[in-house]
């Protein structure tokens, strides 16, 4: 599998490492619901078809790279850069 890095191109998922759900948003601090921390930390779906995940280029640049796959084909349908440096880079 190749993963369309915004700064280095197509390289081998061997560089990178899977970071976590792409989907994840934090609960507010002003939500102080144990359940919803609990949900944040462990909740997670096993979806089958197009999902958002991060993944870091850590032999790479470094980046953290937000990325659609397919979870069926495996095929990478989009790579965008997270972070400061993201305005604008998406492959
Ligand atoms: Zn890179």
């Amino acid at each position: 599998m190749l993963i369309d890095c915004p700064w280095c191109g197509p390289r081998s998922v061997e560089e990178f490492t899977y970071r976590g759900d792409g989907t994840l948003k934090r609960p507010a601090l002003s939500d102080r619901s144990i359940d919803a921390a609990n949900a944040y930390v462990y909740d997670r779906e096993n979806p089958a078809g197009d999902h958002m995940e991060i993944w870091h280029h850590g032999n790479g640049c470094r980046s953290h790279i937000l990325v659609k796959r397919n979870t069926l084909t495996h095929k990478i349908l989009s790579c965008e850069l997270l972070g400061p440096y993201s305005a604008g880079r998406k492959k």
